[in-house]
């Protein structure tokens, strides 16, 4: 197969991520190899962390970032710099080891938008990737020509969202 597909999750509404993994789920079901990247770390130990050990070594999630703090745009610490260079040379690593069917980077686009990554070394990987590899790039604000040179492109649109009345992360929902 050499039909590898790059596919976008963004927008501000909910699911971006999990539809990422839903694909993920979908894929090693017929025996693919995934890989899951997550550049923003979250705060907590994630379900899908969990249930993917379970399905190990098809489903693999590695956990790249360090959990930083956005605080200004294109402001960033040396630590989250260097942890940005770091994380995107293990993923360039990855995604060229040909190894996996499909590989998730998640909130990507953020790391993107914020000026943590550059759009056109990120297009460029993309580019070269081989040719079956699926890639997946997660989170909001996606880049134009990440847009442009995506196969298919997905806005989660919030209409509501329980957080504006109060209601707390919970698990099995945010994480
Ligand atoms: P999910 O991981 O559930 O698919 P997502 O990837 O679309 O969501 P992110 O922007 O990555 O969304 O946010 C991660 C989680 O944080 C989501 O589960 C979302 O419901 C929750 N969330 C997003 N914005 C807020 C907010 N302002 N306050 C509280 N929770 C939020
Ligand atoms: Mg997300």
């Amino acid at each position: 197969m050499e039909n590898g597909l790059v596919i976008v999750n963004t927008g501000n509404g909910k699911g971006k991520t999990t539809a990422a993994l839903g694909l993920g789920l979908r894929a090693v079901g017929h025996g693919m190899k995934v890989l899951m990247l997550q550049f923003i770390k979250g705060a907590w130990l994630t379900g899908e962390l969990c249930a993917a050990k379970r399905l190990e070594p098809d489903f693999k999630i590695v956990q790249l970032g360090q959990g930083f703090v956005k605080t200004q745009k294109n402001e960033h610490s040396k630590e989250t710099i260097e942890n940005a260079r770091i994380s995107w040379d293990y993923a360039k690593q990855e995604i060229f080891s040909d190894l996996y069917d499909t590989i998730i980077l998640d909130e990507i686009n953020n790391m993107i938008d914020y000026g943590l990554l550059n759009v056109k070394d990120v297009i460029s990987v993309l580019k070269e990737r081989p040719k079956r590899l699926h890639v997946i790039l997660t989170g909001r604000n996606a880049n134009d020509k990440i847009i442009e040179l995506a196969d298919m492109v997905t806005e989660m649109r919030e209409i509501k969202h329980h957080y504006k009345k109060g209601v707390n992360a919970q698990k099995g929902i945010e994480f």
